[in-house]
Parts: structure tokens; sequence; C-alpha cells
């Protein structure tokens, strides 16, 4: 077996790292600056857009992109190195277009858009020149069910017209957030499966309000501000429907492998920071006559944040190359083990590295007390564990022999 990286994506990972050190990690403290008291994009992020693209490092999350759309074209796996620069920083991955919850917007697009929805709605986001989200999240119903989502979406003429309420919907109070995908009823009687659609929704029809800007854990997401949506009598032309009436969970579905391994890929960088940052601190500080590193208790702390760090790698290198050999339907269950694994071992990682710090480790001057949120958020965002968790149990074959036919067990006595 061999795990070492194609020289292909060796090429790509190299020249991604060059351009990460030499113009994205000197503007972090700007940009964790220019958040204190504001919250439109700091100026420089287009200028860093527009190189980023010049040197061909734009788009990297999409392996399928078509004709004349901009980016690399890198398979998943490819992919799987380079999302873990992008995560060593927060706001890192919307210099390169890689940002959630676009590209699993775009990779929606890709697969359930009409050529007229990509031409209006796809190919802005390509280009950077608009944001996006996705609604699903409601607060009336238990939402990791996605068959009680619950906002109506009546057809009348040429238009549906929606009413109900989306909370916890990322990136929807951005200010370039010109559009969402909403998933909402059309057909309260078909099949539990066919009941609901997804349609394009633009931000600025009348009867879509931002209700209000949420905070998850006292974190402000900057890059994708987080937005609770009031529909009131929201009229949209049915051209905009995606994919066909009751093919929601279809869409969703299309967006959330991705959308979940992606988030895997960066927070697997993100430990790594982390680890590094343990070990800095560590050989820095002094108590009790010897340095932090020379404690057991460290050394032991670091070690297994190793062990389940390149635990976790594997299983994220097996997963995307389970995406590009088999696409999402094949994928499911490595999906479903990731999104499991990584979130929990971030945490674990954060909270080790948040001790090695002492106070500084929960203030503002680092990055690990939002670290330690994300992870807990990713144990919720798109699909809560326990739902991973069953679904990898149902995976587990039948048992095909009893413990009393067991070859593996003495005999039992009669
Ligand atoms: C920061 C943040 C960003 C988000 N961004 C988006 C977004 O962009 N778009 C969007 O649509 N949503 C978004 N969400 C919402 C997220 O996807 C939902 O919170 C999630 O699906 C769970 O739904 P719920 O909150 O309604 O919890 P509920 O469905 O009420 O579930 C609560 C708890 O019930 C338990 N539970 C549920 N099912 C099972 C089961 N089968 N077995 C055992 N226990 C179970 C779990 O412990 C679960 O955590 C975001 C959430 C957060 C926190």
């Amino acid at each position: 077996m061999d795990f070492d990286l194609s020289p292909w994506a060796e090429q790509w990972r190299n020249k991604l790292q060059t351009f990460f050190d030499a113009e994205v990690l000197p503007r972090h403290r700007a940009w964790v600056e220019h958040f204190a008291d504001r919250s439109e994009a700091p100026p420089f992020m287009g200028d860093l857009q527009q190189k980023a693209r010049a040197a061909g490092l734009w788009n990297l999350g999409l392996p399928e992109l078509a004709g004349d759309e901009p980016g690399t074209r890198l398979s998943n796996l490819d992919y799987a190195p380079l999302a873990e620069i992008m995560g060593r920083l927060f706001w890192a991955p919307e210099v390169f277009n890689c940002q959630a919850p676009d590209v699993p917007n775009m990779i929606a697009l890709q697969n359930c858009a009409t050529p007229e929805q990509k031409a209006r709605w796809l190919r802005p986001l390509l280009d950077a020149k608009t944001r996006s989200a996705f609604g699903m999240t409601e607060p009336d119903v238990a939402s990791s069910d996605a068959t009680n989502i619950a906002t109506k979406m009546v057809r009348d003429g040429d238009d549906y017209v929606l009413n109900g309420r989306k909370w916890f919907i990322t990136g929807a109070a951005h200010p370039n957030c010109t559009f969402l995908i909403v998933m909402g009823v059309t057909d309260a009687d078909a099949d539990r499966t066919r009941q609901h659609s997804c349609i394009i929704v633009p931000m600025q029809t009348p009867g879509v309000r931002l209700v209000r800007r949420l905070r998850w854990m006292g974190c402000e997401d900057h890059t994708a501000p987080i937005g609770e949506l009031a529909f009131d009598n929201v009229r949209v032309p049915a051209s905009n429907l995606l994919g066909e009436e009751g093919e929601g969970f279809k869409v969703a579905q299309v967006r959330l492998g991705p959308a979940r391994i992606h988030h895997c890929m960066r927070s697997i960088g993100l430990c790594e920071l982390l680890i590094e940052l343990m070990m800095v601190r560590a050989f820095e500080r002094s108590a009790f006559g010897r340095t932090v590193i020379q404690y057991d208790t460290v050394q032991r702390w670091i070690a297994e944040s190793r062990v389940e760090l390149e635990q976790a790698r594997l299983l994220a290198y097996r997963c995307a190359w389970r995406l590009d050999q088999t696409g999402h339907h094949g994928a499911w269950r490595d999906v479903s083990l990731i999104k499991v694994a990584v979130p929990t071992m971030l945490q674990r990682i954060a909270d080790r590295a948040l001790q090695v710090f002492g106070a500084m480790g929960g203030s503002d001057d680092t990055p690990i007390h939002q670290a330690l949120a994300w992870g807990r958020l990713l144990r919720i965002g798109d699909g809560p564990d326990e739902v991973h968790l069953r679904q990898i149990f149902r995976m587990e074959p039948t048992p095909a022999w009893s413990i009393a036919n067991s070859p593996y067990l003495a005999a039992h006595p009669a």
C-alpha cells in the first residue's frame, strides 16, 4: 500500500503552502484586528483572492468543474492535504474560494441545476462575486430528522410561495449573501422522503427577513456569519426549483457528503496547528523548576494527540478516495465514520492545548477556544453524532452465526 501523496498532489501542496506562508499568514493579525469593530470583509481579501486566482489556487475543492469554469479540478484525495493547510486559519479558505457553505452549494448546483440556473447562480459563486447559504434547520422542529422540516412551499401559478422560519443558517448574515437554497414541503401527502423540495431564493425577495445574527458558544463566524431567517409569503419563480419537485433530500445529500469531509480535512489541519502550539508553549514555559514539556503528562497529551491525528488523517484520505471512486453513494459509511471521529478528536486536542496554555488558552489571543467551539459545533452541525452513529451501526452486518455454533468460542456446555 502506498500512503504517499501523488507527485501531482505534492506539487499543489507545495504551491499552496508557499502562497499561504507568503501572503495569507502575514495578514492574520490584520484580519483579527479588522473584525474587532467591523463585520464586512477586510479590504485585503479581494486582493488576496485575485493573487490566489492568478496563481491557479482557485476552487481547489471542486473535482467536477465543466468547460471554462475556473479551478484546479483536483480529486478529493488530492485536495485533502490542501484543505489541511487552509484549516490552520479559520478565514484562509475564503482566499482560495474554498469556504463553506459556498463550496457544498456549488456542488449541489453542479449536480442538480439547469443550465440557466448554473449561469445565474453557480458561475458568480465560482468567480467569488457572491456568497450563498443553505437553509434547512428550523427552530420549531428537530431538524436532525430532515423529514420534520416544515417550511411550506406551495405552488401558485408559475411561482412557489414560501412560509416558515429557518435558523442557524451559516452565511445568511453575510453582507454579500445574495441567495440561499431553501428546503421546504411541497407535498405533505407524498412518501416521507418525497415530501420536500429545494428552491433557490434570492435574499432580496420581498418577505425574506434576516431576523437576527447568531453567535455559537460566544464565537462569531466572520467568514460566514450565521443568521435566523423568516419567510413570509415569499414568492419565487418555479423555475428556481433545484432538481425535481420531491427531490429535496437528494439535493441536500449531494452537498452534505463533500460538506462533511471538507470540514474534517480542515479540522485535521487545525489539529496539526494545535499540536504545534502545545509544543511551542510547553518548551518555552517553566513551572516548579522544569520546563512544562518535561512533565510526563504534557508529553503524553502531545503523543496521544499525534496518535489520534494520524488515525483520523488516514480515515479522511480513505473517505476522500472512496468519494473519488464511487461518488457520494458509495462513500456514505466513510463520511459518517470521519464525521464522528474528527470533531471529537478536535475537541480533545483543543482541550489539551487549552490546558497547556493555561489562562491564555481561553482568551482571544489564541485560536484554541475557537477550535474547541468548532469541534463542539461539528458534533451537531451537518447531523449530530448520534444520527451518524446510528447509521454506522445499521451498516454492521447481521451476525451469520450464533453463540452456540461459533467456531471462535469455546464449546458451550449442554
Ligand atoms: C454553528 C452552526 C451552524 C449551522 N449551519 C447550518 C446551516 O448552514 N444550514 C442549516 O440548515 N443548518 C445549520 N445548522 C444546524 C444544524 O445542522 C442542526 O443544528 C442539526 O442538524 C441538529 O438539528 P437541531 O438543532 O434541530 O437538533 P435536534 O434535531 O433537536 O436534535 C437534538 C439532539 O437530539 C439527539 N438526537 C437526534 N436524533 C437522534 C438519533 N437518531 N439518535 C439519538 N439521538 C438523537 C441528538 O443528541 C441531537 O443533538 C448549524 C448549526 C450550528 C450550531
